[in-house]
């Protein structure tokens, strides 16, 4: 598996005595510990020397693949390069070191921080207002879902529990929609990709609670019909949702909010150059229109005549209503703090070329690989796009095995098998973060794989050959998954 001399964990480089460290000697004599909270056996730790440990764990984290060392062209995901001073002022010991239940007159600066990002947001987007208590997308989507089912029951409204989701949907969405109470009912497509307004008609009623939309959608196509589903939906006395993962592209040239939409989810770990991977921590802030600020949760973060304050939620409440809270505290403070960087950094004029460049580096990579790729949809992009796999179905070369070949050669495989409306699609997505060099090295790349499955096929369906491991056995993993371990301590020649 691993080539390099070292063991999978630490515990099997174990060996009896040795140290990493050195105590001074002990000139105070000896204290024992009460014998009740004394343990009855020595712990079992790792007894290492100090390069051991240096380099067992420097050469796990090699075996990571990250936007800091590669080319990352994950569809969905905008893996934008997350800029370093991001990291610098969120590892300022005046900010990681506050506490959320600190006097208010002591936090003045991070609320001020707060309520900026709070307001910068709901600029950018044509909100009212939004909160930033949502740890991820999917957590937002849940909370926007929770504020438009409150404001419907509020209204006395209750006959509304269904909610329209697009069959090109990210899985969060109907699993959002179901985690709320809500039934999903799906919208079609239409062949060139876009919500089927003749589809939705039907659709609509007084048990619409609302639709959740994607725009620019999934297969990176902006819904051009959108002022006519939001009337549509709005005609029936739903409310629209808008799932932001996909915002990159209209940043600062158009608004989630003059579209029509009434709630929107950010993830300021895709949109906004915070790190994300590995499960986080991500932040999904949540925007609203004016009708709707009521029903946003707490804490919120206000500005007054004598600086800034926060509304609390109120505990005693049920939590089933969105407007008390959805998370512990304000969210992801420090996630926000450097998505307020970020927004700093690039200022009112550069944020407006983010979408622009995005969009340029994604239509460029589908016109050079469209000879050797199927491009099911055939038309401009916005910051991402979809192939059906190889152009060339007789080589048996499928959008798996191009994915693994393509880590073989250094670059993290695209999103594969989504979105679900063609068999063998690959989602590419390179943001605007890219230089023409790094993206003609994967288009060439591209090129060289295409080749390969037509000339030497073998090759790309035993791909990769290059990576600590090989190809896992998805199916067996899930229906046989081996939940532990066997440690090879004392003996390092048996099998893993
Ligand atoms: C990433 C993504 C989500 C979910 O966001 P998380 O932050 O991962 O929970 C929802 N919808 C779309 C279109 C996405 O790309």
């Amino acid at each position: 598996m691993n080539n390099k001399l070292y063991g999978n964990l630490i515990f099997e480089l174990s060996h009896p005595g040795r140290r990493a460290y050195s105590l001074p000697e002990n000139h105070f004599g000896s204290h024992p510990l009460p014998a009740a909270i004394k343990r009855e056996n020595d712990a079992e730790l790792p007894e290492c020397d100090e390069m051991t440990v240096v380099r067992h764990y420097t050469n796990h984290s090699e075996n990571n693949f990250g936007v800091d060392n590669g080319f990352y062209p994950l569809g969905s995901c905008t893996m934008k390069y997350n800029p370093v001073i991001n990291e610098e002022i969120a590892s300022l010991k005046t900010f990681t070191s506050l506490h959320p239940l600190q006097p208010i007159d002591t936090v003045q600066g991070a609320l001020e921080v707060e309520y900026n990002i709070q307001r910068a947001l709901a600029s950018i987007t044509g909100m009212a207002d939004v909160t930033l208590n949502p740890y991820a997308g999917a957590h937002g989507e849940l909370t926007g879902l929770m504020i438009i089912s409150s404001y419907h029951q509020h209204r006395g409204d209750t006959k509304r529990t269904k909610v329209i989701v697009p069959d090109s949907a990210h899985g969060t969405n109907p699993a959002s929609a179901a985690v709320c109470g809500l039934e999903v009912v799906e919208v079609k497509s239409t062949p060139d990709g876009l919500v089927d307004v003749n589809d939705l008609k039907p659709l609509l009623g007084d048990d619409i609670a609302g639709i959740m939309m994607t725009n620019p959608n999934t297969l990176g196509l902006f819904e051009k019909d959108i002022l006519e589903i939001a009337k549509l939906v709005h005609d029936c006395g739903g409310l629209l949702y808008y799932d932001g993962a996909n915002l990159n592209p209209l940043l600062g040239a158009a608004r989630p909010g003059d579209m029509g939409f009434d709630v929107i989810h950010l993830n300021l770990h895709k949109t906004f150059s915070t790190p994300h991977g590995g499960g986080g921590p991500g932040s999904g802030p949540v925007g609203v229109c004016e009708k709707l600020i009521p029903f946003l949760p707490k804490p919120h973060v206000y500005k007054t005549k004598e600086g800034f304050s926060v509304e609390n939620p109120n505990l005693t409440e049920e939590y089933s209503t969105a407007n008390n809270r959805v998370s512990g505290y304000h969210g992801n403070f420090l996630v926000s703090l450097r998505a307020y960087t970020y927004i700093l950094t690039l200022g009112k004029n550069h944020i407006k070329e983010v979408g622009p460049l995005a969009t340029l580096n994604a239509n460029y990579i589908k016109e050079c690989l469209k000879n050797d790729y199927e491009l099911p949809i055939d038309c401009l992009c916005k910051h991402e796009f979809v192939f059906d796999g190889l152009k060339d179905k007789s080589t048996g070369v499928t959008t798996m095995d191009v994915a693994k070949r393509l880590l073989d050669y250094g670059y993290h495989a695209p999103t594969i098998y989504f979105p679900l409306l063609f068999h063998e699609a690959m989602m590419i997505e390179p943001t605007e973060s890219e230089s023409k060099d790094t993206i003609d090295g994967f288009i060439k790349t591209m090129h060289i794989i295409a080749k390969e499955a037509r000339d030497t096929p073998e090759l790309v369906k035993e791909a990769p050959h290059n990576t600590p491991i090989g190809r896992v056995d998805d199916v067996l993993a899930a229906k046989h998954p081996i939940l532990t371990y066997r440690q090879l301590i004392n003996d390092m020649s048996e099998e893993a």
